[in-house]
C-alpha cells in the first residue's frame, strides 16, 4: 500500500470514531482526540463508547495505526489535516450550538501547514466565519475545508467505505486536494465546491429526506381516513424514477440526532436571514403530530388509559444503534405516562442510553416480558428479533390484544392469526 497520510480526528463519537477508524482502515495512522477523558481512556483500553454494526471490529483491526489522547498536540504535531467531529446539538433558538466547534478553532496555533476538515453538520456561513476568526487572531495560514458527513447510525461502516458521495468544499489551496486524496481509494462520486455550498448540501439532503418522511406520513393518515394501504401506494409510487422507494416508509415520525436538528438549524438560518421557510415548518409539525397519533390508536381501542398496561417494543431511534436522542419513545413513554398509563419497554441495545433520558417507565429483558399483562403492545423500533416474533407467545402473555405496529414493520396477516387486532400505521381499514 502506497504511504498514507496521517490525519488527526477531533471528536470520537459516531461520526468521529468511524471516521477515524475508515481511514484507519485506509492506511493512514489516525489520532483521534476527544476532550471526555474516560472515552479516550475506553479507548485505549479497547472500549467502544457506542454501539454500531461493524466498528468495534474495524477499530481492533487497525488498533495499531489508532491513537487515542486528549491532547490536541498529539494530533498536531502528526499530522496537517485535522478533521472535526465534534456535536453541533440545537440551542433553545433552533439555531446549532457551535461552541464545541468553536473551542476546537480556537485551540489551533499559528500554521501554515494545518487544515481543519468540517465533518460537523454546520450551518451555510460557519466556514465563512471561522476563517474570519483565524484572521482576526493572526492565523490566516490555517486552511479550511468543509467536508460534510452522510453517514447513517446503524450502517455507518458501510457508509463511510461506500459512500453515495463525498463532498468537499474549498478554497482550492492544497487541503481540498490533500482530502480529496484520502478519499480516493473508496472511488466515490466527487463534488469539488465551494465552502458555502458544501455546507448547504448537508442541510439540504437532511431537509429533504426529512420532507419525504413527513410527507408520505401525512399521505398515511389520509389513508387511515380513505381505506387505502400506504404500503401499497408506497410501492406504487417508489417505482417512478424520479421518486425512488427510499424513505418512504410511514411510521412513527423521524427522530435521531440529526433530521430534527439539521431541519430546525435550516429552517433557522433561513429565518435569521429572513427567509420563512414554510415547507420546513409543515415537516417538523407534521413529525411531532405523528409521534403523537398512536395514542389517539391506544384510546380508539381501549378508552381511557389511566392504569392499562402499555408495552413499547424497542426505544432507539431507529434499528441498529444505541442512539436516544430524539427517539420517538422519548415522546411516547412521556405522553403515555401522563395519560395514566403503565409503560414497560425492551430494546435490544438501547437500554442503557435509554435508562439516562426515560424515568418512571419498567425496562424488560425481552419482548416476552413487554408482552406479559399488556393491555397493548407497541412496536417502537423495527429491530430485527421484533420482525422474527412469535405472535401466538405475545398473544398468550398479553392481557388485551391490541398490537400497534408502529413501524409498518410487521406482517399483518400473521399478526392477525395469532388472535391479535392489528393496527398499522395508514394500512386502511
Ligand atoms: P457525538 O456527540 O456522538 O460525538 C461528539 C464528540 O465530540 C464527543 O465524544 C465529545 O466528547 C467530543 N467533543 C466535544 N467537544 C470537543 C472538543 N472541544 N474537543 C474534542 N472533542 C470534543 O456526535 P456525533 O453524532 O458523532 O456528531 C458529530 C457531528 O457530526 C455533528 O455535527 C452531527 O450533526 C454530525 N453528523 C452526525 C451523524 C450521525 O449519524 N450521528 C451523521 C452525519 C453528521
Amino acid at each position: 500500500m502506497a504511504e498514507r497520510e496521517p490525519i488527526g480526528v477531533i471528536g470520537t463519537g459516531y461520526v468521529g470514531l468511524v471516521t477515524a477508524a475508515g481511514f484507519a482502515e485506509l492506511g493512514s495512522d489516525v489520532y483521534c482526540i476527544d476532550i471526555d477523558e474516560s472515552k479516550i481512556e475506553g479507548l485505549k483500553n479497547g472500549k467502544i463508547p457506542i454501539y454500531e454494526p461493524g466498528l468495534t471490529e474495524l477499530i481492533e483491526k487497525n488498533r495499531e495505526r489508532m491513537h487515542f489522547s486528549t491532547d490536541i498536540s498529539d494530533a498536531l504535531e502528526h499530522a496537517r489535516l485535522l478533521f472535526v467531529a465534534v456535536g453541533t446539538p440545537p440551542t433553545y433558538s433552533g439555531d446549532a450550538d457551535l461552541s464545541a466547534v468553536h473551542a476546537v478553532v480556537a485551540s489551533m496555533p499559528v500554521s501554515d501547514h494545518h487544515a481543519l476538515v468540517m465533518k460537523s453538520t454546520v450551518p451555510a456561513g460557519t466556514g465563512d466565519s471561522i476563517k474570519r476568526l483565524f484572521k482576526e487572531t493572526g492565523k490566516e495560514q490555517f486552511s479550511y475545508v468543509s467536508c460534510p458527513e452522510f453517514l447513517k447510525e446503524g450502517s455507518a461502516v458501510k457508509d463511510f467505505l461506500q459512500p453515495d458521495r463525498v463532498v468537499i468544499g474549498d478554497d482550492d489551496d492544497w487541503a481540498g486536494d490533500a482530502v480529496a486524496q484520502l478519499y480516493a481509494p473508496l472511488d466515490a462520486p466527487l463534488v469539488r465546491t465551494d465552502i458555502n455550498s458544501a455546507e448547504m448540501i448537508k442541510h439540504a439532503s437532511n431537509a429533504f429526506l426529512a420532507t419525504k418522511i413527513s410527507f408520505i406520513n401525512e399521505i398515511a393518515n389520509v389513508c387511515e381516513a380513505t381505506g387505502a394501504d400506504v404500503v401499497e401506494v408506497a410501492k406504487g409510487m417508489g417505482l417512478d424514477d424520479r421518486i425512488g422507494p427510499k424513505f418512504l416508509q410511514a411510521g412513527l415520525g423521524f427522530g435521531g440526532s440529526c433530521f430534527p436538528k439539521d431541519v430546525t438549524a435550516l429552517k433557522q438560518l433561513a429565518g435569521n436571514s429572513g427567509y420563512h421557510f414554510q415547507l420546513l415548518n409543515s415537516v417538523i409539525e407534521v413529525n411531532e403530530l405523528q409521534k403523537r397519533r398512536v395514542m389517539g390508536k391506544l384510546e380508539k381501542h381501549l378508552g381511557s388509559l389511566i392504569g392499562k398496561r402499555v408495552g413499547l417494543l424497542g426505544l432507539a431511534f431507529k434499528p441498529n444503534t444505541d442512539d436516544m436522542r430524539e427517539a420517538t419513545s422519548l415522546v411516547l413513554s412521556a405522553r403515555l405516562q401522563a395519560a395514566g398509563a403503565q409503560v414497560v419497554a425492551y430494546d435490544p441495545i438501547a437500554e442503557e442510553e435509554a435508562r439516562k433520558l426515560i424515568t418512571g417507565i419498567e425496562f424488560a429483558s425481552g419482548a416476552e416480558e413487554v408482552a406479559e399483562g399488556a393491555d397493548a403492545v407497541v412496536l417502537v423500533t423495527e429491530w430485527d428479533e421484533f420482525k422474527a416474533l412469535d405472535f401466538a407467545m405475545v398473544a398468550g402473555k398479553m392481557k388485551g390484544d391490541l398490537l400497534i405496529d408502529g413501524r409498518n414493520a410487521l406482517d399483518p396477516d400473521a399478526v392477525r392469526a395469532a388472535g391479535l387486532v392489528y393496527e398499522g400505521v395508514g394500512r386502511g381499514h
